[in-house]
Order: structure tokens, then C-alpha cells, then sequence
């Protein structure tokens, strides 16, 4: 990431933007839209998201696109949109289309047993129970444990459990154990949230052909504050690696730019770094001005 050169990527990207024919914006939730909150299920968007994201689905010809990391069926009545945009939940395994129709990715059955076998663990364990819904969920492509809203001396005394059953859980099940901000979780390593920004660019580069019309530009944004992020915006720096060779005459060409999302830089593969809420709200005013 060069941060340095952050205005000057931001206003070429302006421009072409301007240009493009199709517009997509990929948009995590948590530390992105909304502050991190003790309790998950009460993080609603930072003030002033909502609206300018209800006005970019009326008027900034974007198809809007919400990566998060929790279930899909989550992310609209937090997000509180007049109309629900599609969602990938779970790191891109479960996609959900605005008219409620959903799809899973696959999933082995060794994988699944070994799911359901970290998510016994952590019932039989059963810290504080009346917080359990709090502590920690089996989601359907993962168990995430959520540091956040734990007492200090509960988080080390939880992590000392279920750290080395989930490393021999890996092991046999063919699962990997990801950090993210708040917590841990055991994940199938083959899905994350790459496979969101593949197929729908796809998606738009078939749809292009579709219409034969070219050159077609294409403009993409990504932006996301997580680890788990990173996996999107090195899908995008590959897209776009990959377009700059494509004879842009016979195929979609595309502009994109990876945005961290966060109070401090840190090393990521983003191309410009912004600050939440102020910059995110810039982010998405600059998008709705260069698209009207
Ligand atoms: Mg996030």
C-alpha cells in the first residue's frame, strides 16, 4: 500500500469511474459501515451511511455488494436499507440475492463434522451461559468466538480451551483457525471472501459480452477494515492485473481500488487507506457526485 500516493490513485479513479458503464461497490460491514459494539446484534451503521447508500442504489447506477463475515440473513436488518442489496455472509460462502432467494458454496462433510464437533466443544464448555449467544456462534461455514464481549480474564481462560482442540480439529478436518478483529474463528480455508469479488466481477465481464458492446469499462471498490478483507482486495489487484493484458477492443476492461478501512494504517494489500466514519461518508459522497 502506498499511502502517499493515495489523492493521486483516488483521482484517477475518480475519472474513470465517471466513465465506466457498470459500477460495482463492495462494501464489508463491521468496522466499515458500523462501530464495533460489546454486543454484535446492536451494531448498527455509522450516522449518515444509510442514507447516502439508499441514495447510491437509486441513482448511482452500482450494484451494491455487502462482504461481511456474519450470516447473511444478519447484515440487512442492521443495514436497515429501503431496499436490501445482495449480501455474501459467512466470508463469501452463502450468497444472498435482494429478493431473499440464498445460495451455499460447498462444503465437505469432513468439514462440517469438524464444525459440529468445535461447536460441542464450546457448549459443553459453556462459559456464562446467559452470555452464550454473545460469546460465541456456530455460523454455517464456521464457529467464531467473539473476544469482544468477554471479561479480560475469560477471554485467556476460553482461548487456552478451545485453541489446541481447534488446532487438532485442522488437522483431521481440513479447517484453519483466522484471527479477526474481536475474536477467532474456525473456517473452511478453501472459501473466504475472494470468491464474493470473483463471481460478481465474472457476473458483470459475462454480461458485458452479453451486450456486445466495447470497450466496456468496468469501475470496482472495495472496502473493508478486516483481515479477512484483505482475501477481497487481492482479488481485485488480480483482476486488475489480469484486465491490463486482456485487448480491452474484444474484452471488459476494469478500474479498481482496494480501500482499508481504519483508524491506523497497518500492512495490507489495499491501494489508500481511510479513517471511519468521516472518510467512509467522503468515500461514499465522492462516489454518488461522480456517478449521478
Ligand atoms: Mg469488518
Amino acid at each position: 500500500m502506498n499511502v502517499l500516493n493515495a489523492e493521486l490513485n483516488l483521482n484517477d479513479f475518480w475519472s474513470t469511474v465517471r466513465q465506466a458503464r457498470a459500477r460495482v461497490l463492495f462494501l464489508d460491514y463491521d468496522g466499515t459501515l458500523a462501530p464495533f459494539k460489546t454486543d454484535r446484534r446492536k451494531a448498527i451503521p455509522y450516522p449518515g451511511i444509510r442514507t447516502l447508500l439508499n441514495n447510491i442504489q437509486r441513482q448511482a447506477h452500482t450494484r451494491l455488494v455487502m462482504v461481511s463475515g456474519r450470516w447473511a440473513e444478519e447484515v440487512s436488518p442492521l443495514l436497515g436499507l429501503d431496499r436490501p442489496p445482495e449480501i455474501w455472509g459467512c466470508h463469501g460462502w452463502e450468497r444472498l440475492w435482494p429478493d431473499g432467494l440464498g445460495e451455499m458454496g460447498p462444503m465437505s462433510s469432513q468439514a462440517l463434522r469438524g464444525l459440529e464437533m468445535a461447536a460441542a466443544q464450546l457448549r459443553e464448555i459453556n462459559f456464562s451461559p446467559e452470555q452464550a449467544d454473545l460469546y460465541w456462534e456456530k455460523k454455517p461455514a464456521s464457529v467464531a468466538v467473539h473476544f469482544r464481549a468477554m471479561p479480560p480474564e475469560t477471554i485467556q481462560q476460553m482461548e487456552d480451551q478451545v485453541r489446541p482442540h481447534w488446532e487438532t480439529l485442522c488437522e483431521k478436518h481440513s479447517l484453519a483457525v483466522k484471527s479477526f478483529d474481536g475474536g477467532m474463528e474456525l473456517v473452511v480455508p478453501t472459501i473466504n471472501k475472494s470468491r464474493a469479488v470473483a463471481t460478481v466481477l465474472k457476473e458483470m465481464r459475462e454480461g458485458a459480452e452479453r451486450l456486445n458492446i466495447f470497450p466496456f469499462q468496468i469501475a470496482a471498490a472495495y472496502l473493508g477494515d478486516d483481515l479477512t478483507d484483505e482475501d477481497g482486495f487481492l482479488e481485485l489487484n488480480r483482476d486488475k492485473a489480469a484486465a491490463a493484458q486482456q485487448d480491452v477492443t474484444r474484452n471488459a476492461g476494469i478500474s479498481t481500488l482496494s480501500v482499508l478501512v481504519g483508524e491506523k494504517a497497518r500492512e495490507s494489500s489495499a491501494d489508500v487507506h481511510i479513517r471511519p466514519p468521516r472518510e467512509v461518508l467522503e468515500f461514499l459522497e465522492s462516489w454518488l457526485k461522480h456517478t449521478q
